[in-house]
């Protein structure tokens, strides 16, 4: 017989509950192929306390995307006019097509202490990093070489060399940008570069500037008790 269905125990506040705090924004870039894709997919289902921030995009949904789990599928005309209307966080042309981060979720879910995670590139990184500096933690992953990267990119074999030689340009253009990250994880192993990451995610959150719920909790910690030598 199959076990019974898990229950989410919800026991009342500790002090380093994730309440206590504000949300973080966990930016991770990397070159196509470096396996973002399956690291944010392994994070999302690992950790209830971080969602996706779901972008807009211009480009035409591939084969299996879902719109507004994927990516919210807009027309330029809409783009241009959320741009308009400052509806983005930040938003930029990737290889001719424009992507934006929808302002109005993250802002109130950050409040609440949502912690979302951000598949964006380094342009939308640097602006959220100059918008919002104490909120972001940025990550860059690797592929382990050129090889392994070049095996990644040359998909099923159904590929041109051109085609071939131009995802190469653009990873060589996307790396170039590491430098603009605070952590870079080299995937060589998706299981390591997932307990990297998750490492990361759970320093980032026991930050003292971002728990600033437990500043009650100190102070009554401080608090000379009856009797207590002073
Ligand atoms: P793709 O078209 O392959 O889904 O994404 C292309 C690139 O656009 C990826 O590097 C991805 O991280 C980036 N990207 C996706 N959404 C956003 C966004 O909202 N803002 C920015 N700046 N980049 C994005």
């Amino acid at each position: 017989s199959k076990s019974a269905p898990k229950t989410t125990q919800m026991h009342s506040p500790e002090p380093d509950d994730t309440l206590a705090r504000r949300g973080l924004m966990f930016i991770m870039s990397s070159p196509s192929g470096a396996g973002k894709t399956t690291i944010s997919r392994m994070l999302l289902e690992h950790d209830p306390h971080i969602c996706i921030s779901v972008s807009c995009t211009t480009r035409p949904p591939r084969p299996g995307e879902v719109d507004g789990k994927d990516y919210h599928f807009v027309s330029r005309a809409e783009f241009d006019r959320m741009v308009e209307n400052d509806e983005f966080l930040e938003w930029a042309q990737v290889f001719g097509h424009c992507y934006g981060t929808p302002k109005a979720q993250v802002k109130a879910g950050l409040k609440d202490g949502q912690d979302y995670l951000f598949d964006i590139d380094w342009q939308g990184t640097q602006q959220l990093y100059q918008k919002l500096e104490r909120d972001v933690v940025r990550v860059f992953l690797l592929p382990p070489s050129i090889e392994e990267l070049r095996r990644r990119l040359t998909g099923r074999g159904t590929d041109s060399t051109e085609v071939i030689a131009g995802r190469m340009a653009r990873a060589r253009s996307e790396i170039s940008h590491w430098d603009g990250y605070d952590y870079v994880v080299v995937n060589d192993d998706i299981r390591t570069c997932f307990e990297k990451v998750t490492e990361i995610l759970a320093a980032e959150r026991m930050r003292r500037a971002r728990q600033t719920g437990l500043i009650g909790f100190v102070r009554e910690l401080m608090r000379p008790e009856e009797g207590d030598a002073t």
